[in-house]
């Protein structure tokens, strides 16, 4: 069986003024456990300053995943 993956754009980096969005393919599991992640939902990372159309999800083991994790896991500075 293969890790399922899903499409999804994320903040390319903490400070995205509203723009600097990255659409990434992501092994479509919790990087705590391991375990299925929720489906992606259209939502909005807000920086401070602007606002981002981004995509978010809510684990059902529980884990909130930051997008500066999810970031760092494929090789991304945060
Ligand atoms: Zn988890």
């Amino acid at each position: 069986m293969s890790t399922p993956t899903r499409a999804v754009t994320i903040p390319a980096c903490e400070q995205h003024d509203g723009y600097s969005a990255i659409t990434v393919t992501l092994p479509w599991i919790c990087l705590e456990c391991g375990g299925p992640r929720g489906e992606p939902s259209e939502g909005i990372s807000y920086d401070g300053s602007r606002r981002l159309h981004v995509h978010t999800w809510n684990n059902p083991c529980g884990h909130v995943e930051k997008y500066s994790a999810v970031r760092k896991s494929i090789g991304i500075p945060a």
